[in-house]
């Protein structure tokens, strides 16, 4: 039951069925709507709020021009999550969005000439290995099964399953050190392939979730394994589709959207969660409060004035956050038909791998070499440009703002200056005569649109001792009622992991009925 005066009830569009315990969600990220609609299929009442103008967070889209520019996840993994996720709102996934898998999978190139083409035959895997190096295609076999056997424990047991009491993590222990959890996913791809080259190709996946290859636990290697089985996918009409999709469901349970509202703080009485404030002033009552904003950003700013056990401001100032972004957004003009040998996902590889890793992980410097990401959804998904016209983004991991040193305002010409020489000598010729639209985001930009502490991409470096019980419990630690999903928390980031966060969060909120 519903005792507390809820000042945005005017706004709600069903007021008139039997109240039900109001949920709010802070954040409209992936993560904050499959939560809402985990909370609506529990039978709450769900409140999202979100600063930006469109659901999805880093997952949204910017329309210009006539082309959309997916702002950042391309690449849809494991749809069995997604289906998960609806069929928990009693809801078809595939009536609503259209996967379409993409196969090959991506290219990685490099700056020799040497290709590597990620593809789901085994095969024509190994035979992209054979080419590169004959004598590593028995290390590629062994590759292979030790990623199945770290996919089954690291994301079937350990990533869909509440980890917020110390025994969670004791019990994985001695799996941990079985699967030797303390190498990193780069010493696990040197120890089965001599050639730095496959070193690089079956070792770079962490950077999509913001994890150092040099550093992260190799309990990731199971992307390569996650990829293979489940394939490569693209949502058709962009991820921002995807989570408009989502942000129906919500209205459909009777839930609300709140779009550029922003949340001041969350409301605590007694060590107990009790709503939000908005930043306008209005305070917002809740019996259950989810934060779906950086993990940091809760704890240190909308809760800035509550003290904290275990994620004081000391804590969070030694915490390692993941590298930045910089991402140039552009459209080009009728080239629809150029650049044929340049497909949906392209890797283009600077001359260093371990020298760039250290110099934006561990040093913090921008260095002048760079490797890049470049996102082409135009050769799959003809709603992203105007016909015959290509959307691309291209995307460079930077240093985050925390290293300090580098003046956005000043570097940003320069660096997509840089950027644009090495596309156009390696990939694009001719770009810069085509390009007939575009936005950057710097590591500022991450910053500013999301709230993100030190403009990081991918929020908490998922790090072996950042992971798992050692991240921000999905249930907060701090005060009742307050639970926590997204990226910075349990099991992390990436659009498989945050969906996973409300997974974890379904299992923790009880059930509406059981809410006095
Ligand atoms: C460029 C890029 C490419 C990527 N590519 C991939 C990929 O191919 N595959 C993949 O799986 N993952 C990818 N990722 C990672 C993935 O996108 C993220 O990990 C994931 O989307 C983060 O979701 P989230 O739920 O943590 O929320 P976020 O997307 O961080 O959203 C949080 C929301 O909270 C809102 N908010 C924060 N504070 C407040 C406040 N005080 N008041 C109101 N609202 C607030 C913000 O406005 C934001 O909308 C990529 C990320 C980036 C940046």
């Amino acid at each position: 039951m519903m005792t507390r005066v809820d000042p945005l009830e005017s706004f709600l569009p069903d007021l008139t069925g039997p109240a039900k315990p109001h949920a709010v969600v802070v954040g409209a990220g992936l993560g904050g709507l499959a939560a809402a609609m985990r909370l609506g299929a529990k039978g709450y009442r769900v409140t999202v709020i979100d600063r930006l103008d469109v659901p999805g967070g880093r997952g949204s889209a910017i329309w210009q021009d006539g082309h959309r520019f997916d702002l950042g996840p391309t690449i849809v993994t494991v749809p069995q999550l997604y289906r998960d996720l609806w069929e928990a709102c009693g809801l078809d996934f595939d009536k609503d969005v259209t996967l379409k898998p993409l196969d090959p999978f991506y290219e990685i190139r490099w700056p020799d000439g040497t290709t590597f083409t990620a593809q789901h035959d085994t095969d024509a895997l190994r035979a992209e290995v054979a080419k590169i190096s004959p004598e590593d295609v028995k290390g590629f076999d062994k590759f292979l099964k030790d990623s199945e056997a770290r996919y089954s424990f690291g994301f079937e047991n350990l990533g869909r399953r509440p980890m917020n009491k110390l025994w969670d993590l004791v019990k994985v222990l001695p799996t941990f050190a079985k699967l030797r959890a303390d190498r990193s996913v780069y010493a696990h791809a040197a120890k089965r392939f001599k050639n730095e080259k496959l070193r690089m190709a079956f070792s770079f996946h962490p950077l999509f979730i913001g994890g150092d290859p040099l550093h992260v636990t190799s309990v990731y290697i199971l992307v390569s394994f996650l990829e293979k089985e489940y394939g490569v996918h693209y949502a058709m009409g962009g991820i921002a589709g995807m989570a408009a999709q989502m942000a129906k469901v919500i209205k459909s349970q009777g839930g609300t959207m709140l779009m550029r509202t922003g949340v001041d703080k969350i409301t605590i009485k007694d060590g107990v969660a009790t709503g939000v404030k908005l930043t306008s002033g209005l305070e917002v009552a809740a019996d259950v409060v989810v934060s779906n904003a950086d993990a940091g950003h809760t704890y240190d700013t909308l809760m800035a004035d509550v003290p904290k056990k275990r994620w004081s401001p000391a804590k969070l100032k030694r915490t390692r956050y993941s590298m930045s972004l910089f991402v140039w957004y552009f459209g080009t003009k009728g080239t629809a038909k150029d650049w044929s040998d340049v497909g949906h996902h392209t890797i283009l590889n600077a001359p260093r791998y371990k020298g760039l890793l250290k110099d934006i992980f561990i040093k913090g410097k921008l260095a002048d070499d760079m490797s890049l990401y470049v996102h082409r959804p135009s050769v799959t998904d003809p709603s992203v440009a105007p016909e015959g016209d290509d959307s691309f983004y291209v995307l460079s991991p930077v240093p985050h703002l925390g290293h300090g040193g580098v003046d956005w305002k000043t570097e940003e010409p320069k660096y997509k200056a840089k950027m644009l020489k090495v596309l156009e000598d390696q990939l694009l010729p001719g770009l810069a005569d085509k390009i007939s639209t575009e936005v950057v985001f710097t590591p500022e930009t991450f910053r500013d649109r999301y709230l993100s502490p030190y403009g990081s991409g991918f929020s908490i470096e998922p790090r072996i001792l950042q992971s798992a019980w050692f991240r921000p419990h999905n249930v907060s630690e701090e005060v009742k009622g307050l639970y926590l999903v997204g990226a910075g928390t349990h099991p992390g980031a990436g659009v498989p992991g945050v969906i996973s966060t409300a997974e974890v969060l379904g299992k923790l909120v009880p059930d509406a009925e059981h809410v006095k």
